[in-house]
C-alpha cells in the first residue's frame, strides 16, 4: 500500500506520512518474570537476583570501564539455550568470553570470517559463544581491539527489561498525575490536559470531560488509530503470554487490586478510547491541542486538548471506529474474568461501532484547517474492519462476524514479509491471526489453515534473511525508515506468531536476534531502550525527558530508530552515510529518536515472549 502526498512517494507507514504532511506544510516549529508461581521464596530470590545484577551492571558504568563501540552485544543478556553472538567490526582473528568479576577466562573462540555488511558499512566478524549456557555476567574481550559491554546469561535476562517497558505505559498517562517512585526519583507529574472541549470538526461543541489515555509519543496528543494498534499488541501479549505475566507488579496505583498490572495499564487507555465514541457508535480520530507545543512538562501545556473529527457529516472516521471495534471486542473478552461489567460495557460499544462502520465504511480523516498535530492519515480503512470481524467472531461467536471475514479476508493476502507494509495502517494481519486462534464452530478450516501457512512461510523467510544478514537482524534496506525499530520488533512478533502455530527454535531464536539488535548488537552499540544496559540512548525525542530536570530520560522507553529518509534537520544535516548509521540521539531528531506508544507495545510484545 503506498501513498502520494504532494508528488512524494512515501510509505504507508505511521509517523512517515504523519510527519511528511506536518513537513509539506512546512512547519518549521521544532518537533520538536517469569511464570506465574506462587513460591514466595522463589520470588524474593528472583528478585533479589535481579537487583544484584542491575548492581553490577550500573557498578561497570560508575567503575568507568570503558567498552569498545566494535564489540555489538545485547547488552542486556542472552538466555541460557539460545543462540548467543556478538558482533565484532575491527579486523581480529579470537575471542574470549570472561567472567565480570574476576576476568576469568570461561570460553575462547575463533571470529568468523570478515564479511561486509551493505546496511551498515561495516566489515563484520561474528563471535559465537552459544556453548556458554552457565548463568552469570560476562563480557567479550577480543584482542588487539578490546572488550565489550557487560552482559548476562540467565534465563529471566529480559524480566527487568519488560518490567521497565511495560512500566513506561504508565509514565505517559494523561489526566492524572504521575510518579515512578522511590525507585526512579524526580520522574514524576502533576495532573496535565484536564482542559478538553469539542473542535468545530467534532460536530460538536464545547467543554467535555474527556481525559486519561497515554500520551501518544515525543507529543501529549491522543489518537484512536495508534491507541488502537497499541492497545491491541499489549492485550495479544496477554492473551498469547498471559500465564507469565499475571504476577508481575508493575508498581502502578491500581497493584494489589485482584486485575494483573498488564491489564490495569492497558485499562488505562481503554477507558479514553470509550469515551472517543459518539452517542450513534462512531469514534472521533483524535483528541490533540491544534499544534506541538514546545518541549515542557505536561501540565506546562495549556493549549485546550480537543476532541478532532472530520469537518463535515458523520465527523468521525472509519478506521478510529473500527479500531475501537476491534479492541473493544478483545477487551470484552480479556476482562470478563476480572470486571463482568467493564467486559459487557467494552462489547456494547464494540457492536455499535461494528454497526456504524457497516454504514460508513470509508469516512477518512485529514487535519482541519489550521491544526497541525499529527494525522495518522490512514486512507484504507477494510483492514481494520475485517480485524474488528475477526475480534467480534472470536468474542461473541455470532455468524455475521464470520461471515464477513471469510468473504473478505482473500483481498488481504498474502501476510507481507517486509516491515513498512506492517503497522497501525495495516492492521488484517491482527485480524488474520486472531481468526486463526479462533476455536469456535463454524471457523473457516480452510482460512485457518491458509493464515499458519502463510505465516509459517513468512517466519522462515523472515528467519532465513534474518541468519543470512551479518548483524542478524531481519531489517531490510528498505526497512531503515521512519520507526525501522518498530519493523525489527514486529519481525519478532510474526515469528512469535509463527512459533505459536508450530513450535520451532529458530523462529525463537530469530525473534531473539531482533530484540538483541534493538539492545546493543547494531552498528552504534547503542541499547535503543531508555535506561537499559550499559550504553543506552540518552537523548529521545521525548517532552518529559527533555524538560524535566533528571539528567537521564524515563526508563524503559523504546526510540525509532535509523531512518534514511531524514525528515528533520538532524538527520538532514548528516553527510552521506549508508541506511543504519542515519541515526543521531539527539532530542531534535523525530524522525529517529521520538518515543512512541506503537513501537512501545511491539518491544513490550518480543520481550513478554521471551520471559521465562
Ligand atoms: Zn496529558
Amino acid at each position: 500500500m503506498r501513498l502520494q502526498i504532494s508528488g512524494l512517494k512515501v510509505a504507508h507507514y505511521p509517523f512517515l506520512t504523519r510527519r511528511s504532511c506536518f513537513q509539506l506544510q512546512l512547519v518549521a516549529q521544532k518537533e520538536t518474570l517469569h511464570h506465574a508461581t506462587s513460591k514466595l521464596g522463589e520470588n524474593y530470590m528472583r528478585t533479589a537476583l535481579i537487583s544484584i545484577l542491575t548492581l553490577l551492571l550500573a557498578g561497570m558504568a560508575s567503575a568507568g570501564i570503558t567498552a569498545s563501540p566494535d564489540i555489538k552485544v545485547d547488552q542486556v543478556g542472552y538466555p541460557p539455550n539460545s543462540q548467543k553472538i556478538a558482533i565484532v567490526t575491527a579486523p581480529a582473528e579470537t575471542f574470549q568470553v570472561k567472567q565480570a568479576s574476576d576476568g576469568a577466562v570461561v570460553l575462547q573462540g575463533k571470529l568468523s570470517a570478515a564479511v561486509p555488511d551493505n546496511d551498515s558499512g561495516d566489515t563484520i566478524q561474528a563471535a559465537d559463544f552459544s556453548s556458554l549456557r552457565k548463568t552469570g555476567v560476562y563480557y567479550i574481550e577480543v584482542p588487539g581491539v578490546g572488550r565489550s559491554w557487560d552482559f548476562a546469561i540467565r534465563p529471566d535476562a529480559y524480566s527487568r527489561t519488560y518490567y521497565l517497558a511495560m512500566r513506561a505505559f504508565y509514565g505517559q498517562r494523561c489526566g492524572t498525575a504521575v510518579d515512578l517512585g522511590p525507585e526512579f526519583p524526580g520522574f514524576s507529574h502533576p495532573v496535565c490536559h484536564l482542559d478538553a472541549r469539542f473542535h468545530s470538526s467534532s460536530g460538536k461543541e464545547g467543554p467535555v470531560h474527556v481525559t486519561g489515555g497515554w500520551h501518544d509519543a515525543g507529543d501529549y496528543g491522543r489518537y484512536v488509530v495508534n491507541s488502537g494498534a497499541t492497545t491491541s499488541t499489549l492485550l495479544r501479549a496477554w492473551e498469547m503470554f498471559g500465564p507469565k505475566l499475571a504476577s508481575i507488579k508493575l508498581n502502578i496505583p491500581e497493584t494489589g487490586n485482584g486485575t494483573p498490572d498488564i491489564l490495569s495499564e492497558v485499562r488505562w487507555n481503554l477507558e479514553w478510547m470509550l469515551k472517543m465514541q459518539d452517542e450513534d457508535g462512531g469514534v472521533w480520530h483524535k483528541q490533540t491541542s491544534e499544534r506541538f507545543c514546545g518541549f515542557v512538562m505536561p501540565q506546562d501545556d495549556h493549549m485546550p486538548s480537543e476532541i478532532m473529527g472530520t469537518g463535515a457529516p458523520p465527523y468521525k472516521s472509519s478506521c478510529a471506529t473500527a479500531n475501537l471495534a476491534a479492541v473493544a471486542a478483545i477487551a470484552a473478552r480479556v476482562y470478563a474474568p476480572y470486571d463482568k461489567d467493564f467486559a459487557a460495557r467494552s462489547l456494547v460499544a464494540a457492536r455499535k461501532a461494528w454497526a456504524w462502520i457497516e454504514v460508513h465504511p470509508n469516512v477518512t480523516f485529514t487535519n482541519p484547517p489550521g491544526v497541525q498535530t499529527g494525522v495518522y492519515d490512514d486512507r484504507v480503512c477494510s483492514d481494520e474492519h475485517l480485524w474488528a470481524a475477526a475480534e467480534l467472531w472470536r468474542t461473541t461467536g455470532e455468524p455475521a462476524y464470520n461471515r464477513y471475514f471469510i468473504e473478505n479476508y482473500r483481498k488481504f493476502r498474502p501476510i507481507p514479509s517486509v516491515g513498512y507494509a506492517v503497522g497501525w495502517s495495516s492492521e488484517a494481519v491482527m485480524g488474520f491471526w486472531t481468526y486463526a486462534l479462533t476455536k469456535r464452530t463454524g471457523t473457516d478450516p480452510h482460512a485457518v489453515a491458509d493464515i499458519r501457512q502463510m505465516t509459517l512461510a513468512t517466519a522462515r523467510e523472515i528467519a532465513e534473511r534474518t541468519q543470512n544478514n551479518p548483524y542478524h537482524v531481519g531489517l531490510t534496506t528498505r526497512d531503515y525508515e521512519w520507526g525501522s525499530n518498530d519493523f525489527a520488533a514486529h519481525y519478532g512478533i510474526l515469528l512469535l506468531m509463527a512459533n505459536a502455530f508450530e513450535p520451532n527454535r529458530a523462529f525463537v531464536d530469530t525473534a531473539l536476534d531482533n530484540l538483541h539488535y534493538l539492545l546493543g548488537r547494531n552498528t552504534f552499540s547503542l541499547s535503543f531502550v531508555t535506561q537499559v544496559g550499559s550504553n543506552p540512548v540518552r537523548h529521545p525525542h521525548h517532552r518529559p525527558s527533555g524538560a524535566d530536570n533528571n539528567p537521564e530520560p524515563w526508563p524503559g522507553l523504546l526510540a525509532g530508530g535509523p531512518n534514511a529518509a531524514r525528515q528533520d534537520r538532524v538527520l538532514a544535516s548528516l553527510p552521506f552515510l549508508p541506511p543504519a548509521k542515519i541515526y543521531v540521539d539527539n532530542q531534535d531528531s523525530y524522525a529517529s529518536n521520538e518515543i512512541a506508544i506503537n513501537w512501545q507495545a511491539s518491544l513490550v510484545f518480543l520481550l513478554a515472549g521471551q520471559l521465562p
